[in-house]
This record gives C-alpha cells, sequence and structure tokens, in this order.
C-alpha cells in the first residue's frame, strides 16, 4: 500500500492508536508528524495496556522504525519517561528516529500554557497544559529552537536569549511570575540532549530512501479534524493541523505518496476540553455511556479527565471525512453501543430555523441544535465478533446507515480495545 495515514474525523479519542497497532504488523515505519505528548493513544496488546503520548504505536514491534517528524512537538523529559515506562514494562527497546529539524518543547512553554489557563479561568480552552499553543506560536514566530540547535551551544544559548528577551517581561510583568536565564535552560536541555542524540537523524532522507525501497509506512495522526487550526471548532482547536494533508509536510513525505487515507470515527461521539459540541448528552445518558465506553470508560488518556459525550454526529463525521480527504473510514467502539434498545444519531442541524447538512463555521457552530433519528439496537455483546456478515442484522443496518449518510466507505469496524478486536470489510 506505500503510504497510509491515519487520521481522526472527530474531536480526537477515536481510537487511533488501536488501528495504528493493528496495522503496524504489516509496516516498516510508523510516523508522528504533528502534536506532541497532548495526545494520549490507547494501545492494548500482549504486552498490556498502554497510552502512547509521544511515542508512534509501532513501538510494540522491534522491526518497527518509529519516526518523530519535524512538524512534532518534542518533550524530551516526557519522550525519555515514556520510552523508559516501555522498557520497564518489558517491551524490547524500540527502534526510533527524531528529526533534527523537529522543534523541543521548553520549560516556558508549559509555564506560559499553565499561567495563561490560570488566567483566563472560566474562559479557558481546556488546554491539556503540555506547551503545545505556547511551543507552535513561538515556531512560527520564529524564535523556537531545533533539535540541532541543542548540539550547538552557542547558538543555543544565543536563540534561547532571543526568545527569553520578550518571555521575561511577560513573566515579570504580566503573570508576575520569577523569570529565566538561558543559562538554566540550556543547562537542563543538555542531559537530555545527550539521551536522545543517537536518535537524531535527517528524517527527510530516511523516508526517501525508504519510499525508493517501496517500504510500508503509517502516519499516525493526533486528535481530529475538528480541532485542525483552520478547519476546527476555532479557537477551541489544537495549534497543529492534525490532518492528513499536513502529514506530508510534518512527517516529509511528498503529498502524491500517501494512497490511503483512513479517517477514524467513533460509533457515538466523545470530546475533551470546552467549546460547541452539538450532539452532546448529558446526566444518566451520558453517565451511561461513559461508564461503557472505551476500554474502561471515557476519561482521558492523558489528562484522566472524564470526556464530554454525545450521540454519532453525522454533519460533523461527514466534514471531518471532507477535512481529511478520507479513502476509507473506520467505524470504532461498535461494540459500546450493545446496551442500548434504541440508539439516535444526529443527522442534521438545525440553524435559524433551517435543517442543514453542511458544518458550520465557528461563528454560527454555536447556536446548532441536533436533528435525531433513532436506530433500533441490537442488545448483544459484538465483540467476538470478526466478519461483517455475522454481525447482527441491527449492528449491520446502523454501520450502513452511517456509512450512507456521511457518504464515505466504512472498510474497518472495530468491536473492542483490543489489536485483534477488529473487522475487514
Ligand atoms: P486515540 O487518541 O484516537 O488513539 O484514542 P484513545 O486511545 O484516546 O481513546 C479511545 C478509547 O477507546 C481507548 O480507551 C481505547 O482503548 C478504546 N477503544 C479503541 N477502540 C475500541 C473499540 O473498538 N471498542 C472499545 N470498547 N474500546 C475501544
Ligand atoms: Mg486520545
Amino acid at each position: 500500500m506505500g503510504v497510509t495515514a491515519i487520521v481522526g474525523a472527530n474531536w480526537g479519542d477515536e481510537g487511533k492508536g488501536k488501528i495504528t497497532d493493528h496495522l503496524a504488523g504489516q509496516s516498516d515505519f510508523v510516523c508522528r508528524f504533528q502534536g506532541g505528548k497532548n495526545a494520549g493513544h490507547t494501545i492494548i496488546n500482549d504486552y498490556g495496556k498502554f497510552a502512547l503520548h509521544l511515542l508512534p504505536s509501532g513501538v510494540f514491534f522491534t522491526n518497527i522504525i518509529n519516526v518523530l517528524g519535524p512538524g512534532v512537538a518534542l518533550d524530551i523529559e516526557a519522550f525519555v519517561r515514556e520510552r523508559n515506562e516501555l522498557l520497564s514494562r518489558n517491551v524490547p527497546e524500540p527502534q526510533i528516529r527524531i528529526s533534527d529539524r523537529a522543534q523541543v518543547v521548553l520549560p516556558y512553554h508549559i509555564l506560559f500554557d499553565l499561567y495563561e489557563e490560570e488566567r483566563l479561568g472560566s474562559r479557558k480552552f481546556g488546554s491539556t497544559k503540555s506547551g503545545i499553543a505556547p511551543f507552535y506560536s513561538d515556531k512560527y514566530r520564529k524564535i523556537g529552537i531545533q533539535v540541532a540547535d541543542l548540539y550547538d551551544e552557542e547558538r543555543l544559548i544565543s536563540r534561547l536569549n532571543l526568545a527569553l528577551e520578550s518571555k521575561n517581561v511577560l513573566l515579570s510583568t504580566f503573570y508576575k511570575k520569577d523569570t529565566m536565564t538561558a543559562e538554566e535552560i540550556a543547562e537542563g536541555l543538555k542531559p537530555l540532549a545527550k539521551v536522545i542524540e543517537p536518535y537524531v537523524c535527517d528524517t527527510l532522507e530516511l523516508f526517501h530512501t525508504a519510499l525508493k525501497e517501496n517500504k510500508e509506512i503509517l502516519l499516525e495522526g493526533q486528535l481530529g479534524a475538528l480541532r485542525d487550526p483552520d478547519y476546527g471548532i476555532y479557537p477551541f482547536s489544537t495549534s497543529s493541523s492534525p490532518t492528513a494533508g499536513f502529514a506530508s509536510v510534518g512527517a516529509g513525505i511528498p503529498p502524491y505518496e500517501i494512497k490511503r487515507i483512513i479517517a477514524v470515527t467513533k460509533a457515538y461521539s466523545t470530546c475533551v476540553g470546552a467549546g460547541p459540541f452539538v450532539s452532546e448528552i448529558f446526566d444518566d445518558q451520558a453517565h451511561q455511556l461513559r461508564e461503557r465506553g472505551g476500554d474502561s470508560g471515557e476519561y482521558g488518556a492523558t489528562t484522566g479527565r472524564p470526556r464530554r459525550i454525545g450521540w454519532f454526529d453525522v454533519v460533523a463525521t461527514r466534514y471531518g471525512c471532507k477535512v481529511q480527504g478520507a479513502t476509507e473510514v473506520e467505524l470504532s467502539l461498535l461494540d459500546v453501543l450493545g446496551y442500548l434498545d434504541e440508539i439516535p444519531i444526529c443527522v442534521k442541524y438545525e440553524l435559524d430555523g433551517e435543517q442543514i447538512d453542511d458544518f458550520p463555521v465557528s461563528a454560527k457552530i454555536n447556536r446548532a441544535k441536533p436533528v435525531l433519528q433513532t436506530m433500533p439496537g441490537w442488545k448483544t455483546d459484538i465483540s467476538g465478533i470478526r466478519t461483517f456478515t455475522e454481525l447482527p442484522d441491527n449492528a449491520k443496518k446502523y454501520v450502513e446507515t452511517i456509512e450512507r449518510l456521511i457518504g464515505f466507505p466504512i472498510k474497518w469496524i472495530s468491536v473492542g480495545p483490543r489489536r485483534e478486536e477488529m473487522i475487514k470489510r
């Protein structure tokens, strides 16, 4: 298949880690191309249950090369912690490569994230406080630090000093906190730079060579289309593009090489953090689904926060699949709905008295209300089923109705959190 992008069609947490791990067995490379340790990709395999944050989901296979591309926000401490955790849990040493052009999350990025959410109080965005927004702001303000800078002390100190000229004013006068020096930050980075040195390389060359050799490459997106800075629900978006289009940039793969784009969507909706969420449900209905959802309830893999819950949203998912340019769709967590007599899905939005099919711009979405249609439930455990034909009729109908309404082919149906719990259509 060459290059496959695995990306989210919704708000994130669609189960991208699970399908990446499922498909990784037949791949040579798995690459994270954007975002940072704010990701939480849950994987359950023979080694146990893991929530991967920065590491690509191919780390459980010793023959796979796991790449952190230049588009990633590299928090080196988090990286080292995560790698050590894998090793301490008997996962064999994974093969890892880090782009020499990736930029580094610095201590002040995390502090600014924290201080800003504190300052905003009730107006906060629900950041994971991993420093992601300050990190990407600095990258595009051209005051970021690339991995290669870590190995040139003079350049590192001078780049940090440039950034600190404005940071320290903000720290002392705006947030009323302690200032920092370039020397202390550089000192803290020194041992970290040493630890990652063996992994650092030119990943563009690595991929171009791999493509010549017809290697299989998986590009693993973080979050989902509705968190994209351009196409998502702004400003409740993330700060890097989680789209298959950006995968080309963030990994360093020619765009025409990405032949297959698997957009992952959940059989119901979840959303972490603040912002409009049209098909949201509340109280007991939400509680029931939250407790039964995921592998052990719908709680953030990174933050432990309870996820907001909603019915499947056709309008948002069709839009998400378009934003991703999906060539196929995975419908995940279908097994979770097996307890319901009837399953509502949001088929349209009502906006200012009109029923609409297209996802509204951020300025209007707050006024959108869900138009629900109800499907009959199947009331059985489907987690042991491995072929589409064996699914109960009502489960088949649910999949086929969603497929028809979103207008993208559902090729994969995930019926449980474990690696093998998957139906290929
Ligand atoms: P990601 O961020 O897209 O990788 O998704 P997360 O790992 O954050 O959230 C998905 C949650 O659903 C995790 O708890 C997974 O273990 C779980 N999960 C994934 N696929 C399935 C599935 O088909 N069925 C069930 N029951 N849980 C699943
Ligand atoms: Mg997640």
